[in-house]
Formats: C-alpha cells, sequence, structure tokens
C-alpha cells in the first residue's frame, strides 16, 4: 500500500494525526527544531518568565537576538562590512519600489530581466522612479527558461533580477558577466546555496520560505551605493534609516526574526549553504528523474534553468488532475497543486523539507502511473 511505504500512516491513526509532507510554495516547511525552540519561546522566552511575545525590542535579550541574526546572515552568506543586513518589514513586494526610490536616479536608467511574475511585479514599481529597460524576457514561453546571452548597458544603475521564480520553477544556476551591480529579489532561494556576494548590489527576501514565518524581510545592500538619489524618501523607506538604527528605529518583527535566527542557527549546524546546496541538488534530482522516467507526467522548466526549489510539472492526462491530487493527500502530501498561471503541480522543497518527503512524492507519483496505465 502506497501510504504505508511512505511510512507515515497506519490504519489506526486518524487524518489529523497523519504526517504532513509539506510542499507549499510559501509560506512553507521549516525545520521541527526550529518549530520546537520557536514555541518554547512563546511560552517563556529565555526563561525570563515573559514570552517573545510580550518582551520589549529594546530588551537586552532581543537586542541579542538582533545581533545573532545578522552575525549569521553575514557568517553564512559571506557578507562583509561593505554591506548592511536589515530585518524590514512589508515584504518584498516593498522592496520593489524601495529598491528603485533608494538606488535609480531620476535621470538614471535600470535594467531588469523578466523572468515571471514577480519580477513583473519588481519592473512596474520600478518604473516610477526613473527609466527601466527590459533587456530580456522569457514571457515568449510562458516564463519556462531564464534569457541567456543579453548585454547589460555599463551605465545602468542596476541589473535586477529574480534569482529563483517560484511561481514558473526556473533558476538562474550562472549569473550574467557585467561591472554593474546586481538587485535580486532572492525570496525563494536564499541560503539554499552559496553566492558570490560582491556581484551583488542589493539582496532582498522575503523570510516565509527558507528563513521564518511571513513577516520580515531580509536585505543585504551594499553601503556605498546610497544617498545617491536626489529624491526626498520617507523616512521609514530609506534604506539609510535602517542602517542607522540597526533595524529599530520603529518596532521591529520580533518573533519572525527569532524564528529566522533559529533557521540560520540550523543551517550552520547542517554545515551551512555549502552542504545546503549539495542536499537542495540531490532532493530536485530525485523528483526531477521521476518526472523525467515517468511516462504520465513532463517538467514545465527548460532542463538548462530547473530550479532547486521549486519543481514544477503537468500530468500528460490533465483529465487526472484531480485524482493525481486526492492520492496525493490520502498520503499525506499537501500544497502540491500548482499555481494557476503554470497549471498543474508544483513541489516546493525549500531547505528544510526531507529527503524522505521527496521520496514519498515520487513513490505515489509511480504508483499512480502503475494504477492508470
Ligand atoms: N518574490 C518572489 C520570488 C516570491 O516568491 C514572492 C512571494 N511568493 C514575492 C517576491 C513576494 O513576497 P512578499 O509576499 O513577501 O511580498
Amino acid at each position: 500500500m502506497l501510504n504505508l511505504r511512505g511510512g507515515n500512516y497506519s490504519g489506526n491513526q486518524s487524518k489529523k494525526e497523519m504526517k504532513k509532507h509539506n510542499f507549499y510554495a510559501g509560506p512553507a516547511i521549516l525545520p521541527k527544531s526550529v518549530m520546537r525552540a520557536a514555541g518554547k519561546a512563546v511560552s517563556n522566552f529565555h526563561n525570563s518568565g515573559l514570552s517573545i511575545l510580550e518582551i520589549s525590542h529594546r530588551s537586552k535579550q532581543v537586542v541579542s537576538v538582533m545581533e545573532e541574526s545578522e552575525s549569521l546572515v553575514r557568517e553564512l552568506l559571506g557578507v562583509d562590512d561593505n554591506y548592511a543586513v536589515l530585518f524590514l518589514q512589508g515584504g518584498a513586494s516593498s522592496q520593489f519600489f524601495m529598491a528603485a526610490m533608494n538606488l535609480l536616479p531620476a535621470d538614471g536608467k535600470a535594467c531588469y530581466v523578466d523572468t515571471g511574475t514577480w519580477s513583473t511585479k519588481a519592473i512596474k514599481e520600478a518604473e516610477k522612479f526613473g527609466q527601466v529597460s527590459v533587456i530580456a524576457s522569457s514571457k515568449d514561453k510562458n516564463y519556462n527558461y531564464i534569457p541567456k546571452r543579453y548585454r547589460v548597458p555599463e551605465d545602468a544603475s542596476y541589473l535586477h533580477l529574480t534569482s529563483n521564480n517560484t511561481i514558473f520553477g526556473t533558476t538562474h544556476h550562472w549569473w550574467p558577466k557585467t561591472e554593474v551591480p546586481f538587485v535580486c529579489d532572492m525570496s525563494s532561494d536564499i541560503f539554499s546555496r552559496p553566492v558570490d556576494i560582491s556581484r551583488f548590489g542589493l539582496i532582498y527576501s522575503g523570510a516565509q520560505k527558507n528563513l521564518g514565518p511571513a513577516g520580515v524581510t531580509l536585505v543585504i545592500v551594499r553601503k556605498d551605493l546610497l544617498g545617491k538619489v536626489k529624491r526626498s524618501i520617507p523616512t521609514m523607506l530609506n534604506y539609510q534609516t535602517h542602517i542607522d538604527k540597526k533595524s529599530s528605529f520603529n518596532t521591529p518583527p520580533v518573533f519572525p526574526i527569532y524564528v529566522s535566527m533559529l533557521t540560520l542557527r540550523w543551517i550552520k549546524d547542517k554545515g551551512g549553504v555549502d552542504a545546503m546546496a549539495k542536499r537542495n541538488k540531490s532532493k530536485a534530482g530525485l523528483l526531477y528523474r521521476e518526472i523525467d522516467r515517468n511516462p504520465l507526467f513532463q517538467g514545465t522548466a527548460a532542463k538548462k534553468d530547473r530550479s532547486w526549489m521549486n519543481v514544477t510539472f503537468l500530468l500528460n492526462r490533465p483529465e487526472l488532475e484531480d485524482k493525481f491530487l486526492a492520492a496525493c493527500d490520502a498520503a499525506g502530501c499537501i500544497g502540491v497543486k500548482g499555481h494557476r498561471s503554470v497549471g498543474g503541480f508544483r513541489a516546493s522543497i525549500y531547505n528544510a523539507m526531507p529527503r524522505n518527503s521527496v521520496k514519498v512524492l515520487t513513490e505515489i507519483m509511480a504508483d499512480f502511473a502503475e494504477k492508470e496505465a
């Protein structure tokens, strides 16, 4: 029986108790140990007799959480003092306009590569602040690949990239050759692999995939790029404000930052981003091999650009979609339905996703193909 093969369901368990394999795209799976520690902090934070939810952000304990979070980001990604590490609010979506507001002079030009929904939104916001040149796009094939062989004008203020396209299941496995600094939306693959920070002027990422719960946005910005635009920037939207006040100009989202800190500790404990990359490549390989082997399924993304985080695939017999989703559900695999822009299925397999959960999904696929043959 399929659900026994997954080792996660016995007839005596109620459906509620069945182990879930969480394939949601975000908010997404977090390490179990992080969840346990976060729960403890909600009832009694560091034996203070107070919950982390009710303790001042100016307290010694919270200041130390902010400091450790920053130092783990620096250590894990190799971020030096030329960069500021910030914990902001407003989601990655606010960075679409904040990046342009802070880095794009009114008479300047920014280049964007359009790789799908999120970069399209970033382009729309940047256009409010200066000239935006979309130098490459994969819209012609419903964003199923990463554009290559484009030229970046050397006078651009920055080149905006979305490193991993959560909806379309594509990733930059290489970076364009240019001296122009990258502004990069890493919302769905930050800490999943090493990156050469020196190529980036600004990195931003909502926490709710590889880092923690929704509510905090990690921003890494090269300090010398700031202060060059002449426009008046509202205080809260000015990166310099948050640099000067160490991300505590106003009340920071303490709990999401604390959970992010726990996840960063977990990443460090597991061997850092190199170890994450190895695990992620191998986990994704397991699933792509099944997609390519199984006559019922096909991947949607160009093979060279396939994401290690979001694996998108279709059934060759779309009339069986509901039945397949029901089979996933019966085995505890949740969140496998694809985004409406692509259809089919999407398995999000972030850092915290155990290899065994990916294996369970491949077994469901194999079993399903056998039954439907
Ligand atoms: N960029 C990417 C690549 C995303 O996947 C998402 C959310 N799924 C966003 C931006 C938007 O993030 P937020 O909801 O934090 O604004």
